[in-house]
């Protein structure tokens, strides 16, 4: 069943050619990659088929720190695709690793604005994790919470935000899921994740922790959590600037999909490994 051995196909190749048998998971990026709005892209179950069909553990990796893995699967199974909850790695569970890294308290409260997929997150990390309500600022929680967190949540007000910065302020950090300052809709963007990141940091003067791509965090909590090698593992994505600058300041291969929101790489963006239209196109088709 497995049509072996595979190949990239390096008719756009930027970097030395990969040795396909040497990979054993593939970071794949979702909106842009595997489907554009609510189409899946031509091909791209069969690609994330071809890569468990090769031993290469396909992996869902996501800076949507909303979503819990749950629905990341059920979103993935409406879409066509075969996936497990154990396949998918969002930035809302790197935010969980990385405030496991640096409160070793078992039940630490932890205030946070952001959806579901944090608020699980932390949970699952094992933290008391505190949605930060205006209302409850002057309660003795807020003076006891070991850390501050920060994932696009809409209907986050003022004063919640006061709640989480006066905690990152007396903490000295804060994570933040994702850097996204921009989120496009169809008439322009709504301010993202990162904006609402920027408001807090400027509060609080606190460092900020980021753990979505681009930073080198979120995909070293992917290594380390399939416990596999930077060389072993790539990156697929279509935005420069998250996904290709990912593998570039992690050291691992980059495949840039055309199938997304960037346009041809320009002089002086990330610079991924390898160009193709689509993940249709990545490997060398048979015959
Ligand atoms: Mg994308």
């Amino acid at each position: 069943m497995a049509e072996q051995p595979l190949q990239f196909d390096t008719s756009a190749l930027r970097r030395d050619v990969p040795e396909v048998a040497r990979f054993e998971l593939a970071l794949l990026d979702l909106d842009g990659t595997l489907w554009r709005g609510n189409d899946v892209i031509d091909g791209a179950s069969e690609f994330v088929e071809r890569l468990r069909d090769a031993g290469i553990r396909p992996v869902f990796f996501t800076n949507n720190s909303s979503r819990t893995p749950e629905s990341v699967v059920a979103a993935l199974h409406r879409m066509g695709f075969t996936a497990s909850v154990d396949e998918v790695c969002t930035s809302a569970q790197a935010a969980a690793d990385a405030v496991s890294q640096r409160v070793a308290e078992p039940g630490a409260i932890v205030a946070y604005v952001g959806g579901e997929g944090l608020r699980e997150a932390l949970r699952t990390a094992g933290f008391d994790a505190r949605r930060a309500d205006g209302k409850d600022i002057r309660e003795s929680w807020v003076e006891s919470a070991h850390a501050a967190a920060v994932g696009l949540d809409p209907a986050a007000t003022y004063a919640d935000l006061a709640l989480v910065s006066r905690v990152a302020y007396r903490v000295g950090w804060f994570a933040l899921t994702n850097p996204d300052v921009r989120l496009p809709v169809e008439d322009g963007f709504m301010p993202g994740n990162g904006a609402i990141g920027a408001f807090v940091a400027a509060a609080s003067s606190a460092e900020v922790v980021v753990t979505g791509k681009p930073d080198p965090l979120f995909v070293q909590y992917a290594l380390s959590r399939y416990g596999v090698p930077a060389e072993r593992a790539f990156i697929v994505g279509d935005n420069l600037q998250t996904d290709i600058l990912a593998g570039n300041q992690t050291g691992i291969y980059s495949v840039f999909v055309r199938s997304g929101i960037s346009g041809e790489p320009k002089p002086g963006d990330p610079r991924p490994d390898l160009i193709v239209d689509s993940v249709a196109n990545l490997f060398r088709q048979k015959g």
